[in-house]
């Protein structure tokens, strides 16, 4: 369907402000959606980000049902429905099991796996309404290999990979479409929480011989998210440099 209508053009990346999510906003906004970036705690960095974009912004933790829920009742009720959504937003916290207590587990489940809940239950039935959506779930290489010190968020990036499937099933016949890209090691800073010695082994496993760059993450989410990609969905792109071939 053309683009022609302002209502299909509101497009959310969570964690919108900075590292990956922050080219993404960037890649959509040259696309021509009108873009809402979020993100959580970084005011002074998504202030910068606003002043050099224009984008807007706002501030709502995506594990939270509640706050997500009044944060996209504002949004929707300022900006209109969202049609493109990108579920970017995530953390890590590397710990060996046995060394992992409870509130770790569940916090990095709700926010790279339960937020894509909350905001797919809450922005999917007006995209179903209006039979046309797109909806980008950021994985892992992680998740698909798993990682030393990464149950928690391997589980929850391969979780997010049977969640799209899914939801692309249930999706598929209202001009939704739902796809997972899995990003490699990519330089941004989620990448400083790993020791030197642990980077030089990352980098020995990747066949390109360097990190990402968050552009060419933003790259493929443009491409999964265009107007002329409604026949790709439930799918995974990989963009890890051959460190991982599915
Ligand atoms: P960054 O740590 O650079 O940025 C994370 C973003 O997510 C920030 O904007 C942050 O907001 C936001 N965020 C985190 N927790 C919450 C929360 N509870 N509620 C709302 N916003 C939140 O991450 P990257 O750019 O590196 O990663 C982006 C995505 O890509 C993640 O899902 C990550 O798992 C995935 N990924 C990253 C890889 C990498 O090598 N960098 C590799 C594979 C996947 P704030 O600014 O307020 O803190």
């Amino acid at each position: 369907m053309a683009d022609t209508n302002p209502s299909y053009r509101l497009a959310l990346v969570t964690g919108g402000t900075r590292g990956i999510g922050a080219a993404i906003s960037r890649a959509l906004q040259a696309a021509g959606r009108r873009v809402v970036a979020s993100y959580r705690n970084g005011h002074e960095q998504a202030a910068r980000f606003r002043d050099d974009t224009g984008i807007e912004t706002v501030s709502f933790d995506v594990a939270d049902l509640e706050q997500t829920r009044v944060a996209m009742a504002d949004l929707t009720s300022r900006f209109g429905p969202v049609s493109v959504l990108v579920n970017n937003a995530g953390i890590i916290r590397d710990i060996g099991l046995v060394r992992m207590e409870r509130d770790t587990w569940d916090a990095v489940l709700d926010t790279n796996l339960g937020s894509a809940f909350n905001l797919c239950r809450l922005l999917l039935p007006a995209m179903r309404e209006q039979r046309w959506g797109r909806i980008v779930n950021i994985t892992s290489v992680n998740g698909q290999t798993g990682q030393f010190g990464q149950t928690h968020y391997a589980a929850a990036k391969a979780g997010l990979q049977g969640f799209t499937r899914s939801l692309a099933l249930e999706c598929a016949r209202y001009g939704v479409t739902v796809n997972a890209l899995a990003p490699g090691y990519v330089e941004t800073e989620m990448l400083s929480e790993l020791s030197s010695e642990t980077m030089a082994r990352v980098l020995s496993g990747i066949p390109v011989g360097r990190l990402g760059q968050p552009e060419e993450i933003a790259a493929g989410v443009a491409f999964l998210t265009a107007d002329t990609s409604g026949f790709v969905t439930g799918s995974t792109l990989s963009i890890n440099g051959g460190q991982y071939m599915s």
